[in-house]
């Protein structure tokens, strides 16, 4: 990746956390001539959300979420229900995926805070989002991820969104043989090719020393 002062790079990656780094280091894997350029404000990479120690930065979303509620009953119902969820509640959740689950033999755990974000609405409310979303400028020249805390483990997926919004062209071309040498599951969907899955899951467990199961 060029620190460099460039004139006029081929890629400007705004941020040196984990989503700018993954993607740099598959575009500079990709295409090795391209001008990468990152900015970063602070001393170091990685020292925000990225940095073990840190505070993932969610949460503050209350006092939107009232703005939004008071013009959007449905939202406002959820959020309310979200919030008076109880052990039954969940429960019955868990017994559509395990019909046999006992109340006695669970124990309930903080998981952590969800984060939601609230995407503007055709009149004025607005509508919650659980996910991170890459949004570009109508040519896609320019791309951004909303969203308070994507979770370092969706870098690669959204690393390759990335891609297909920005590089379509690219990734037509010669890319995608290339992505698919990188990652041999490129374009499958293991949750329909089961035999594609099975192979993966014992690559998988070969390389880390798992069992296979
Ligand atoms: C303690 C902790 C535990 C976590 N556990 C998990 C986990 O188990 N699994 C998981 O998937 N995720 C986890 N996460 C979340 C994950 O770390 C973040 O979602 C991820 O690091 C976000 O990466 P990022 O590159 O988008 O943001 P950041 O790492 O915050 O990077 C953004 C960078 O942009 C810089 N910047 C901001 N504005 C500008 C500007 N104008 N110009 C230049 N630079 C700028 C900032 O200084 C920063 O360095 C955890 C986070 C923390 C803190």
């Amino acid at each position: 990746m060029s620190t460099a002062e460039s004139e006029s790079p081929d890629v400007v990656l705004i941020g040196a956390g984990i989503m700018s780094a993954t993607l740099g280091s598959v575009l500079k894997e990709l295409e090795p001539a391209l001008d990468v350029v990152m900015f970063e404000t602070l001393q170091d990479c990685a020292q925000e959300s990225s940095q073990a120690w840190n505070n993932a930065g969610t949460g503050h979303a209350a006092n939107c979420e009232l703005d939004v509620a008071k013009e959007d009953w449905g939202l406002a119902e959820y959020l309310i229900g979200q919030v008076l969820q109880t052990g039954s509640h969940q429960l019955k959740v868990l017994e559509q995926f395990y019909p046999e689950a006992q109340r006695q033999d669970w124990r309930e755990a903080v998981a952590g805070q969800r984060v939601q974000i609230i995407k503007p609405g055709p009149h004025h409310s607005g509508s919650l989002e659980f996910g991170t979303e890459v949004v570009g400028s109508t040519d896609n020249s320019i791309v951004a991820l909303l969203g308070a805390s994507p979770g370092a483990s969706t870098a690669a997926y959204i690393a390759f969104e990335t891609l297909e919004k920005c590089f379509a062209k690219e990734r037509a071309g010669g890319w995608r043989d290339r992505l698919m040498t990188i990652i041999p599951t490129y374009g499958i969907d293991l949750t329909k090719d089961a035999a594609a899955t099975r192979e993966t899951r014992a690559q998988t467990a070969a390389v880390l020393g798992l069992t296979n199961v």
